[in-house]
């Protein structure tokens, strides 16, 4: 089997990985009906998280589980499923209390762009559609495994509640699904900060109100502006670089709240600062997996279309084109698919 190998900087290949197998009773194979890019997966792209030789990518996916280890009670051959970046058991402490991506057995997914995949702890980790899905919702199903599942986590952790203002930092798919969240939730206001117009065009439709352009300190003043001199309620960092976060920061009020998921790289926080902002602060890796049921059945239901994000569709074997999109930002979000496969759907129903 082939899947996305990267090499280094800017140098990814589709090449021979070998075929996955069950390796723990509780494992599945899933063969994989979409699989994506993820922003995240840039940062070791463009040079900036040094990798230790040739490191097989992929975090995000959806598809039909194809096989499951001896131990594998809830999870069907078969069946559609979703899981998400961090395996996880969903019954250890930091489960139940809806950290999954704390989980005390947690393991990182880490070879989804390929045709099939090991999901560890597949009882834990994979959630099935009550059936297989039609091919029109797979990129929404996609997105839920991550970006919809981060963006949604960012809005609880800012604590986004029905009228509320909300400000979003960052205009990838994650800050544009913070979007949609936000709105999900009832926000009153929701101010996208952006400059590229097509991301600007997509924030509007799914639900801001208000666009601000600017940057570091001169957003923050816009934001206090655009609520006279008060600041935002909620505010979600989808970006993590110094800027962004104390961006972030400075558009929340005080007793307001910042729900950060961007991955922090080189943020270093002023405790001065922080003491006189009077802000929550609240992130990390997102806990995909508490959020998938509600999440699926939003998608199943047609309340929410997240597979919006994804504007570039290109075979899976095309996925160095999907890396090289997405750094030059001529893409939001690139979706790969596998070849050679009928979708789930087709299979059944021939038979
Ligand atoms: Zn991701
Ligand atoms: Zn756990």
């Amino acid at each position: 089997m082939k899947g996305a190998v990267l090499y280094g900087p800017r140098d990814v290949r589709f090449e021979d990985r070998g075929t996955p197998k069950i390796v723990e009773p509780t494992d599945a194979i899933v063969r994989t009906s979409a699989t994506c890019v993820c922003g995240s997966d840039l940062w070791p792209y463009r040079g900036l998280n040094p990798i230790n030789g040739p490191t097989p990518m992929g975090h995000e996916y959806c598809g039909i589980v194809e096989e499951v280890g001896s131990a594998v009670k809830t999870i069907k051959p078969g069946q559609f499923v979703i899981g998400s970046f961090f395996a996880s058991d969903n019954t250890c402490p930091h489960c139940r209390a809806g950290y999954q991506s704390s989980c005390q057995h947690r393991e990182f997914v880490s070879t989804a762009q390929a045709p099939l995949l090991r999901v560890p702890l597949a009882d834990g980790t994979l959630v099935a559609t009550p059936e297989v899905p039609s091919a029109d919702l797979i990129p929404s199903f996609l997105a839920v495994s991550d970006v919809m599942g981060t963006g949604w986590f960012a809005a609880v952790a800012a604590n986004v509640k029905p009228g509320a203002t909300v400000a979003v930092v960052g205009d990838g798919a994650v800050g544009l699904l913070g979007v949609l969240s936000a709105k999900q939730m009832g926000a009153g206001r929701i101010i996208a900060m952006s400059r590229h117009a097509p991301r600007q065009k997509l924030a509007r439709e799914f639900g801001a109100t208000d666009i601000v352009t600017e940057r570091g300190n001169e957003a923050v003043a816009h934001i206090k502006e655009l609520t006279k001199g008060i600041g935002a309620d909620s505010v979600l960092e989808c970006v993590g670089t110094q800027e962004s976060m104390m961006q972030a920061i400075g558009s929340t009020r005080p007793g307001g709240a910042v729900g950060y998921v961007g991955v922090p790289h080189g943020v270093d926080l002023d405790g001065e600062k922080l003491f006189y902002a009077h802000v929550h602060l609240h992130g990390g890796p997102a806990p995909v997996r508490r959020f998938l049921p509600e999440l699926i059945d939003l998608v199943w239901k047609g309340k929410i279309n997240p597979g919006k994000v994804f504007d570039l569709t290109l075979p899976l074997d095309q996925v160095a084109e999907g890396y090289r999109a997405m750094d030059e930002r001529r893409a939001i979000k690139a979706l790969l698919k596998p070849q050679n496969q009928g979708h789930g759907r087709q299979k059944i129903n021939a038979t």
